[in-house]
């Protein structure tokens, strides 16, 4: 049971860490750091730091995987057994499992599948630490790194969340405020086409509190966005600038 004596808030609306209800955590993006892999990129959301790479499109294999009509994404998310309080046994969880499952469905309807037929593409996501809201830092690092990896797309998925805490609906929740709060609700979206990719909602919310929070994981996700089209600019202008100065 939920203790519901707990303050997540004070008296001036401000949460444990200080920030207002509807304030994010900073969040620093990196793209290309990894020179072994296709694509890659790293984030640092709040606490959270999550590092991504991606190989292909390359030939599936196992071969009996392939698909004659379209690519093959695979993704597995895995959290670093030092990247919790309580050592986290290294082997794949359920909970492992099911992120996996859905940051890769969430992360689909920006790809153009049908034009890599036979080929698969693996994503790694690696939580190096956590502190609430990795499905949604992994679902933003991860659509970079794919963009990084050179693949074409519909969009850059981005992902947020919103919930609910002391009664109040709160952007971006951290792990104290999604144990102890009253619900949480992870979206993934694409801004250039205004379509959500993953919507998830853990604990209670009436309709209204559901629509408010999911507005605000929206309006999150429109932020985020912007760091993310920076890291990929970065990039390109140090290359850009390493090519001058040859
Ligand atoms: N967590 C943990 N131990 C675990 C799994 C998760 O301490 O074995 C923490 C971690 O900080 C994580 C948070 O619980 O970010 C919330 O987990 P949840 O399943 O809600 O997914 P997330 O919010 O990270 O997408």
């Amino acid at each position: 049971m939920k203790d519901k004596t707990i303050k997540l808030l004070n008296k001036k609306g401000l949460r444990l860490d200080g920030r207002k209800l509807d304030e994010l955590r900073s969040v620093k993006l990196e793209v290309g750091i990894l020179p072994n892999a296709d694509g890659s990129a790293y984030v640092e959301h709040g606490k959270n730091k999550i590092i991504v790479g991606v190989f292909g499109p390359r030939e599936m294999h196992p071969k009996h995987l392939q698909r004659a009509d379209r690519m093959v994404l695979r993704c597995r998310y895995h959290m670093a057994p030092f990247s919790v309080p309580e050592r986290k046994s290294p082997a794949p969880s359920r909970r492992e499992n099911e992120l996996s499952k859905v940051i890769r469905d969430s992360l689909l309807p920006s790809l153009f599948v049908e034009n890599y037929p036979r080929t698969g593409v693996d994503l790694y996501i690696e939580v190096l630490q956590a502190d609430g809201g990795t499905r949604c830092a992994s679902i933003t690092a991860a659509s970079l790194a794919l963009a990084d990896a050179g693949l074409p797309m519909r969009d850059i998925v981005v992902a947020c969340a919103a919930g609910k805490v002391n009664g109040k609906i709160a952007l971006d929740l951290m792990d104290t405020e999604d144990k102890l709060g009253d619900a949480d609700v992870p979206v993934a979206y694409m801004p250039n086409l205004n379509a959500i990719t993953l919507l998830q909602m853990d604990g209670k919310l009436s309709t209204k509190e559901f629509e408010e929070a999911v507005k605000m994981a929206i309006e999150g996700c429109k932020k985020i966005s912007n760091i993310q089209k920076e890291a990929l600019q970065t990039k390109y202008k140090v290359i850009k600038q390493e090519e001058v100065e040859e």
